[in-house]
């Protein structure tokens, strides 16, 4: 399994073991199931209580996009739950199970899920992958530069692309409704390029001083490059997500210079590297943003669409100093 041993050295030796042993169970789980259907000459498509085809998304992030357009034609469901860590993702053998019943994946791309060739492998399933078509930013920083960033779903702009990519699946999956899935692409494109423009005009009015977006993984660089912000970050991608001391220096450094106001994190990792920025410059901590995932329903970013006006409300207020979500340490 040459794609979970390029894992990087810092990574434990027992982590790896463990994922070994994940993959092991997962694909015994897929024999013994192949072996079942076989047996009883199962249909593999839809659910036990539904004849609709199913859409099976990476995560949370995809299958409400893919909700939007799907409407009630199709079933749609994520592997991973909400607040799930998506890049380094162990699939459980229920996963394999769940996928090898889908009628369609669905994956982002661009090395977003690094555990999905691996997934998908030995799967008679088809899938799609949604980011075909964006142009694709490139990482600058650490061991993954060079690489394509695969965030690109943090410009609504290009979700537009994925919906397009969706449409175009769906009606193949399921002709009959091609009418139904291009009218409901259509109308959340329209709530799309509504969102990307009310994210913008928010981010506008920051003064030039304050336009620096400091988070823990490099996940914001299409919103950045949207909304006309400086990014920086801890770490480029979560899959490595212990800082080192060099990069949690870097970040001090620059907030130090710029004289940052406030710096963020992400709902999927643990804060406390950024607190350490925190402590060692006196910028406010200005709040969790989302990305790799939604929140619960009860949450505050249950869909796409609150995700991205989420976020550009926390590092607005934040970076113009009306947040009152962490008291000032900064004289
Ligand atoms: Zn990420």
């Amino acid at each position: 399994m040459p794609n979970f041993l390029f894992r990087r050295a810092k990574v434990a030796v027992r982590t790896l073991a463990l994922r070994a042993a994940t993959f092991r169970a997962a694909a015994a789980a897929v024999v013994l199931l192949s072996l079942s259907l076989t047996a009883c000459g199962g249909n593999a498509s839809g659910t036990s209580d539904s004849d609709k085809p199913v859409v099976l998304t990476t995560f949370t992030v995809l299958a409400d996009v893919a909700r939007n357009v799907a409407g009630d034609k199709l079933t749609v469901e994520s592997i991973t739950k909400a607040g799930a860590e998506i890049h380094g993702y162990e699939p459980t053998p229920g996963d394999i199970r769940k996928a090898s019943k889908a009628d369609l994946i669905l994956d982002n791309g661009l090395n977003l899920e690094a555990w999905f060739g691996q997934f998908v492998e030995g799967l008679d399933v088809p899938h799609v992958v949604v980011s075909d078509g964006v142009e694709a930013m490139s990482i600058s920083e650490d061991s993954y530069q060079g690489k394509p960033n695969p965030h690109a779903w943090m410009s609504p702009v290009n979700v537009q692309i994925y919906v397009d990519n969706m449409v175009k699946a769906f009606s193949g999956l399921d002709p009959e409704n091609a009418a139904v899935f291009k009218a409901n692409g259509d109308a959340y494109k329209a709530k799309l390029q509504g969102v990307q423009d009310e994210m913008k005009a928010s981010l506008a009015g920051l003064p030039e001083s304050q336009r620096a977006l400091v988070t823990c993984e490099g996940a914001f660089s299409y919103l950045a490059r949207d909304a006309g912000l400086k990014e920086v970050y801890i770490w480029a991608v979560n899959a490595e997500q212990q800082a080192t001391p060099q990069q949690i220096t870097r970040a001090i450094e620059y907030v130090k210079a710029k004289q940052v106001p406030a710096v963020f994190c992400e709902s999927t990792v643990s804060d406390a590297p950024m607190q350490q920025v925190v402590g060692a410059t006196g910028a406010k901590f200005g709040g969790t943003l989302y990305v790799d995932s939604l929140s619960e329903a009860d949450g505050p970013v249950p869909t796409y669409l609150d995700l991205i006006r989420h976020d550009a409300e926390l590092i607005t207020k934040a970076l113009a100093g009306t947040s009152t979500a962490t008291p000032g340490a900064k004289s």
